[in-house]
């Protein structure tokens, strides 16, 4: 099978903007076993800004382009050394991949980096993703890596696509403030009654929300690829994933019996 794991920012890293060791390690370690069972899988993660907060001491995530830049290029470091760190001990290679929306919307540019990311699975390397943020302005931003991941799921034909989240999936209602909301385990379509149960922007460090990921599960629907929204916080859900099992909310065309 063939997986795309977008993990989002809350996952990561505390609100401080410093690295959850716990789950990253457990994160890494599900996902390399997921790989080691014959699955290929590439990892959209989320957590640069965070990661360059935390490292350069800033009260909060800045609002200002170049601040902005900066904290993200401080922290794709950050990222990248400790991705590299957690696969390596379980003997699996990684691949930095920076995009911009000129990436995927020129279409030379597409075909090139779809390219490079098919050679890299074959390579049996983990490719891991994330927006270029260090030189994407307003012109050239996809602006929120469920979008990205969905998209990236799309060029590669994933059969799925899994976005780790801090919240369990699309419920009815908010679940932080409605107790008898209940979560929605399956979804066929985005119609507007699905569309009006998406908030605003979950967390303070990421930038996605309810409804960046909506966006992404139409792109998902239309080409054919499951998409799944669960809990980053117990990273053992990946593999109910990978069985089949229910879990968080999925979008699928596919109606199980
Ligand atoms: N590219 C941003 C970062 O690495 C995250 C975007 C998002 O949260 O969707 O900080």
């Amino acid at each position: 099978m063939r997986i795309v794991i977008k993990i989002g920012t809350s996952t990561l890293a505390y609100p401080t903007g410093h690295l959850n060791i716990r789950r990253v390690e457990e994160l890494c370690k599900v996902i390399s076993d997921i790989k080691n069972a014959g699955n290929q899988v590439i990892v959209v993660s989320s957590g640069a800004i965070a990661m360059g907060v935390g490292k350069l001491g800033l009260q909060e995530r800045p609002s200002d382009i170049p601040t902005k830049q900066a904290a993200a290029a401080v922290g794709q470091c950050e990222l990248m050394y400790i991705y590299d760190k957690l696969f390596g001990e379980f003997n699996h290679a990684v691949a930095q991949l920076l995009i911009t929306g000129e990436d995927v919307e020129n279409d030379n540019r597409h075909q090139n980096f779809s390219n490079t990311l098919a050679r890299l699975l074959e390579l049996d390397v983990i490719p891991i993703i994330n927006e270029n943020d260090t030189v994407a302005t307003k012109e050239i931003v996809i602006g929120d890596n469920d979008t990205l991941a969905a998209i990236v799921a799309q060029s590669v034909k994933a059969d799925k696509l899994v976005l780790l989240s801090d919240i369990d999936g699309l419920y009815t209602a908010d679940p932080h403030k409605d107790p008898n909301a209940k979560l929605i385990t399956v979804a066929h379509s985005i119609d507007d009654s699905i569309l009006a149960l998406a908030g605003g922007s979950g967390s303070n460090l990421g930038t996605g929300g309810m409804v960046t990921k909506l966006e992404a599960a139409k792109i998902c629907l239309r080409s054919g690829c499951d998409m799944i929204i669960t809990n980053g916080n117990n990273p053992n859900n990946l593999y109910d994933i990978m069985n089949g099992k229910p879990v968080g909310t999925t979008f699928t065309e596919k109606v199980y019996a």
